[in-house]
């Protein structure tokens, strides 16, 4: 059968970088795009379903509540939002003008990415912090606690902190600085799965907020991602999120999700009002996180090993190049294939990227390290007659 992208003239492409935004994030499980063509076929109250969603996050994480975001981002920006408006309508309404509120959040100076975007959008100023000279060669030090505390002052909305496996300081430290000073930690955690365990480390570990990428290792809908955490901080993110276009009479919010009594008014349309989040994508998330924590991790480990062997397999002995299956990869849980060029052998790892992009069909590998010589292959998006084509690709490109 031709696939909708066929008949569209879109061509699909072999994903061998992983679940990247950009090559459209995972492949669902057929549970998942079951559970969605379902929804898509009733309409519900979206704060409804909203506040059911915030039971199951909430049990899954450990948290006291939790919101289904359109991916971390989102999920960022509205987090960012809850700790800077908190319930307070006319600030809602105010956003993203900050003025007379608590308008700055901190931020590790290491830990600056591209997605400290979507919190600086809600009208803050990012407070950078800390000395990154572990990464200038000479030095061993990053940011340091104290630094973070010194940075604290009236103004001072949240602390935004990006969980890596290096991260300096430790999560636990940066919690116990903020925590005396009452300012809310929120946590990036967007790529931090699997393991499945870390959908409750942050929480545990004393995070306000915690956002997760949905359309990742979950294998939700791309455009799906989770923010968990205090219930006051999801309540106001929902109210900055959910369409508020609503009669005042006749408005009946969940109160697992927003408690009436403690607003003075309904606030307007918000800040998050454009990043919004259809009934389809919600169900699909739901379901999609409900099959990767029930997931046994050594039956989907053996699956990407399974697929990675198919491709060492296919590619055999390469004149110009080695592969090496790395089980354990340093700082993930997903095995991965790597590929060293042989140095002499007067080929660059950009040119082989290039080339295997220019496949038909295109091969688009990890190009993380193609600076080291060195092209990534991850399994997670992988379709089972992935490999072969992959190993016999490659094999025509590196013979001798
Ligand atoms: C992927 C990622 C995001 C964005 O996640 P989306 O679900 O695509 O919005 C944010 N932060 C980090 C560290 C990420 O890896």
């Amino acid at each position: 059968m031709d696939s909708i992208y066929k008949r569209l003239g879109v061509p699909t492409l072999i994903n061998a970088t992983g679940p990247a935004t950009r090559l459209s994030g995972s492949l669902l499980p057929a549970e998942v795009t079951e559970a969605m063509k379902e929804a898509s076929q009733y309409c519900v109250d979206m704060t409804e379903l909203q506040a059911r969603a915030s039971q199951i996050i909430a049990e899954i994480t450990g948290a006291e509540a939790g919101y289904v975001t359109s991916g971390a981002a989102a999920a960022l920006l509205l987090g960012t939002a809850a700790c800077v408006a908190g319930l307070d309508p006319s600030r809602m309404s105010q956003l993203p003008d900050t003025r007379g509120m608590k308008n700055e959040v901190i931020i590790v100076r290491s830990q600056r990415n591209s997605y400290d975007h979507a919190v600086r959008s809600v009208g803050i100023r990012l407070i950078e912090v800390g000395l990154p000279d572990r990464f200038s060669g000479a030095g061993v030090r990053d940011a340091e606690a104290w630094e973070i505390a010194d940075a604290i002052t009236e103004r001072t909305a949240a602390v935004y902190y990006v969980a890596t496996l290096r991260a300096l300081p430790s999560l636990e430290e940066v919690v116990q600085v903020c925590r005396s000073r009452e300012v809310p930690v929120l946590v990036d955690a967007a790529g931090q799965l699997p393991p499945a365990s870390n959908l409750k480390k942050f929480i545990d570990q004393g995070a306000d907020l915690v956002a997760f990428s949905g359309g990742k290792a979950i294998r939700g809908p791309q455009s799906t991602g989770i923010l968990c955490g205090r219930k006051d901080f999801i309540s106001s993110a929902a109210l900055q999120h959910l369409d508020l276009d609503v009669v005042d009479e006749l408005w009946q919010p969940s109160d697992h999700l927003i408690d009436r009594g403690q607003l003075p008014g309904i606030p307007h349309n918000g800040i998050g009002r454009p990043c919004k989040v259809g009934k389809e994508e919600i169900v699909g998330l739901l379901t999609a996180i409900r099959l990767f924590v029930d997931q046994d991790p050594a039956i989907r480990k053996a699956e990407w090993m399974r697929l990675l062997g198919a491709l060492v397999e296919s590619a055999g002995v390469l004149g110009r190049g080695e592969l090496s299956l790395v089980e354990q990869p340093e700082g993930s849980e997903v095995p991965q294939v790597e590929l060293k060029l042989l140095q002499d052998e007067g080929l660059s790892a950009m040119s082989l990227l290039r080339a295997l992009q220019e496949s038909r069909p295109s091969i688009q590998a990890n190009p993380s390290r193609v600076r080291e010589g060195i092209l990534i292959f991850s399994p997670q998006c992988l379709r089972d007659e992935d490999p072969a084509i992959i190993g016999q690709r490659l094999r025509a490109l590196l013979s001798k």
